[in-house]
């Protein structure tokens, strides 16, 4: 038998309609704020995710799926969706249009990571991305979104946490005194964050080891090192938050897993679903754009992960209850029969009614298991006598009481299906 690959998921039937309703509802709080979706290639160029997440992010030294197409292309499957976005954002020249310009995805992502719950290999995550907005009014804009999401799917146990972690001109100065601060236990550091101390020692603070936390615990906050632009901005949201009755907590541990953010970072997390516990994470990246070849917009976003978020509802008890068991079951005796229960069941469909025949010539007790099994409300037997008489007993097969119907009266008989 051949399985499917370590770290996907199947998401199956009785599942499936549980993530439908959570998309519409998430979809429903992104038209509110007057997000627009957009929908990109599952693939992108290797290029873009190196450029565009950075060379030092986890995601690009050791988590991507790539590899050479047969025109020798080297491809990458999106381990997130900014980068695509920002690329595609650029490509149409969107820029050009009615600033800010406020997007939403919901799509599936792809790391090579070690699988477990609440982290797979394909997972799927809601995003949004707002260019050509850098008041931090928008910041607390997109944060109140991702608050109104949870609100609307019913979860309460989630908290925020911000952060800024400066722009170009504060980092040399704050990255300075990490680095003395690191250097003097240096010999302590995993072998991945004696690198960083080099190339990004902002990363360090983001490492999961929990010798690197610990020693991280006792580093220079980036809010220590702001610029007045930077510690304005971050005041600003503040004020922001507070005037909307957004609670929040500022964690100056928080720097984001990818080399792009700037200003703004922030996470809503869990206390409910284990160590995978960050449901959504976010902030302010202004120079990517620019960097990926673009005009110089700035832009900012968050991305949700679905998987936790489901992990979540079912923490909290409150996953959508959703009915798709069917109206009416027709059960049929013989060829002519089975002919009138089809004709039958497509005028219901066309009235709103879910209703399902025999497809498969079975006996009318095993229609009847079948009925069952699917939850079927009401159920009725067309044989024979039924046709020449032009009448049907239609069965409650919940409380078991029955009423007699007439077979070409299909409103009539949609009526009774409550
Ligand atoms: P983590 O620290 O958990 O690895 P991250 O910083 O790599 O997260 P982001 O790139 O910011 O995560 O992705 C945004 C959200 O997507 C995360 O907060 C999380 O909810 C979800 N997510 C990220 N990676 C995975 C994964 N492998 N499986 C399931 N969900 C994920
Ligand atoms: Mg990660």
């Amino acid at each position: 038998m051949i399985q499917k690959p370590r770290g996907t998921l199947d998401i199956l039937p009785g599942e499936s309609e549980i993530w439908q309703e959570v998309e519409r509802k998430i979809k429903k709080v992104a038209s509110l704020y007057g997000f627009r979706e957009i929908r990109l290639p599952t693939f992108e160029m290797s290029e873009l995710y190196k450029r565009g997440v950075g060379e030092t992010s986890d995601v690009v030294q050791k988590e991507m799926y790539s590899f050479n197409d047969n025109d020798r292309r080297n491809i990458t499957l999106r381990p997130e969706g900014t980068a695509g976005v920002v690329r595609s954002v650029i490509e149409n020249s969107l820029g050009n249009g009615a600033l800010p310009l406020a997007l939403y995805y919901l799509i599936s992502c792809f790391r090579y990571e070690k699988p477990e719950a609440g982290r797979s290999r394909e997972f799927y995550q809601f995003g949004v991305e707002l260019f050509g907005a850098k008041d931090a009014s928008a910041d607390a804009n997109v944060i109140s979104l991702a608050a109104a999401v949870f609100r609307e799917l019913g979860l309460t146990d989630v908290h925020l946490e911000i952060n800024s972690i400066g722009c170009p001109n504060c980092r040399p100065k704050y990255h300075k005194a990490l680095r003395e601060y690191f250097e003097t236990r240096k010999d302590e550091l995993c072998p991945t964050c004696l690198e960083r101390l080099d190339k990004n020692p902002l990363r360090i603070l983001d490492c999961k080891s929990p010798i690197c936390k610990e020693i991280g615990e006792g580093a220079p906050k980036t809010v220590d090192h702001l610029c007045p632009e930077c510690e304005e901005h971050f005041n600003s949201l503040k004020k922001y938050l507070d005037a909307a009755g957004i609670e929040y907590k500022v964690n100056p541990r928080i720097v984001r897993g990818l080399d792009y953010y700037q200003k703004t970072v922030f996470e809503f997390i869990t206390d409910k679903i284990g160590a995978q516990s960050t449901i959504c994470g976010g902030g302010r990246y202004d120079g990517m754009v620019k960097e990926l070849d673009g005009p110089d917009l700035c832009g900012l976003g968050f991305a949700m992960g679905l998987t936790r978020i489901m992990l979540a509802l079912e923490a909290e008890g409150v996953l959508p209850v959703i009915d798709e068991s069917p109206d009416l079951y027709i059960a049929s005796m013989g060829d002519t029969a089975r002919a009138k229960s089809f004709e039958m069941t497509e005028a219901l469909r066309s009235l709103g009614k879910r209703a399902l025949f025999d497809q498969v010539g079975r006996s009318v007790k095993a229609q009847m298991k079948y009925a069952d099994k699917m939850g079927a409300k009401y159920s009725m037997v067309l044989g024979d006598s039924e046709l020449e008489g032009g009448k049907a007993i239609l069965k409650n097969m919940q409380n078991g009481e029955s009423c007699e119907v007439e077979i070409a009266n299909i409103s009539t008989l949609a009526e009774c299906l409550k």
